[in-house]
C-alpha cells in the first residue's frame, strides 16, 4: 500500500551543464520504473532539471530550503522559490547539513512544516553516528530527531523519512538489511506514537547510506523499508538498476 520512493541526492556535484547531461542520460534509463523516482540536483541545476523531467516519471527535489518566504537571508533559497519553478520534493536535515551548516531539529521542523504548506514533499533525514551506534544510543538519537523534527505536522502521511546512519554515508559500508529495517521500525513506531498507527502505516521510510545496485533488492525486501536515498550511486547511469531493482 506504500508506493516505494527512490531518490538520488546529487549533493554538490555537477555544474548546470553537467546536470543537463546527467538528466539526459538518466531519464530514458529510469523510464518505466515502478517506484516513484526523484532526482535532487544543486539549486543551479533545478530549473533545467524540472524542464527536462516535465513529461517523465521523475520528480525533481531540492537539497535544502529556507523556511522564510523571502528577506535578508543571504545565500538562502525559499520554499516559495522552489515551488515557483516546479520543484516537488525537498531534502530536509541531511546529516551533512546538520554537521556542516548547523541545522538543528528545530530548523528541520520549521522547514518540513513550511514545505508541506507549499505542497512540496519533505524528505526528512535522520540517523546516528558510529559512536552513538556503538554506545547503544542509536535508537534514542533517531527517536529524538523524529519527535522534534516532526512535531506539529498536520498531515504526516505526506512526509517521507530517510533513515541514514552517518557511518554508512559515502563509506561503502551499508547497514545490514536487518539493522536498516530495525531503525526504520524505530521511525515508524515513533510516528505511530505521535500521530497514530494508521498514519504511521502510510508514511514512507527510506534507507540511505552506500545503497548500490547490488544491495538494493535485499534492502527493499524488508517490511519497514519503502525506498532509498542514494548519494554516490545516483550519479551514474547504473542508478537505473537501483530504481528498477
Ligand atoms: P551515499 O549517500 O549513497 O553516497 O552513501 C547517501 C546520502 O547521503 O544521502
Amino acid at each position: 500500500m506504500r508506493k516505494p520512493i527512490i531518490a538520488g541526492n546529487w549533493k554538490m556535484n555537477n555544474d548546470s551543464f553537467e546536470t543537463e547531461k546527467l538528466m539526459n542520460t538518466l531519464l530514458p534509463l529510469v523510464a518505466g520504473a515502478e517506484v516513484e523516482v526523484v532526482f535532487c540536483p544543486t539549486y543551479l541545476g533545478l530549473q533545467k532539471a524540472v524542464e527536462l523531467a516535465k513529461d517523465s516519471n521523475v520528480g525533481i527535489g531540492a537539497q535544502n530550503m529556507h523556511f522564510e518566504k523571502s528577506g535578508a537571508y543571504t545565500g538562502e533559497v525559499s520554499g516559495e522559490m522552489l515551488k515557483a519553478i516546479g520543484v516537488k520534493y525537498v531534502l530536509i536535515g541531511h546529516s551533512e547539513r546538520r554537521e556542516y551548516f548547523n541545522e538543528t531539529d528545530e530548523t528541520v521542523n520549521k522547514k518540513a512544516i513550511k514545505a508541506l504548506s507549499l505542497g512540496i514533499t519533505p524528505i526528512v533525514c535522520c540517523g546516528e553516528t558510529l559512536e552513538e551506534r556503538e554506545s547503544g544510543k542509536a535508537e534514542a538519537k533517531v527517536v529524538g530527531q523524529m519527535e522534534e523534527g516532526l512535531k506539529g505536522i498536520d498531515d504526516i502521511t505526506k512526509v517521507v523519512v530517510a533513515y541514514e546512519p552517518i557511518w554508512a554515508i559515502g563509506t561503502g559500508k551499508t547497514a545490514s538489511k536487518e539493522e536498516a529495517n530495525e531503525a526504520c521500525g524505530w521511525v515508524r513506531k515513533t510516528i505511530a506514537k505521535m500521530f497514530g498507527e494508521d498514519a504511521a502505516q502510510k508514511v514512507r521510510i527510506q534507507y540511505g547510506g552506500s545503497v548500490n545496485p547490488e544491495n538494493i533488492k535485499d534492502l527493499m525486501a524488508m517490511d519497514n523499508i519503502d525506498g532509498a536515498l542514494v548519494g554516490g550511486a545516483s550519479l551514474k547511469p547504473t542508478f537505473s538498476e537501483i530504481v528498477k531493482f
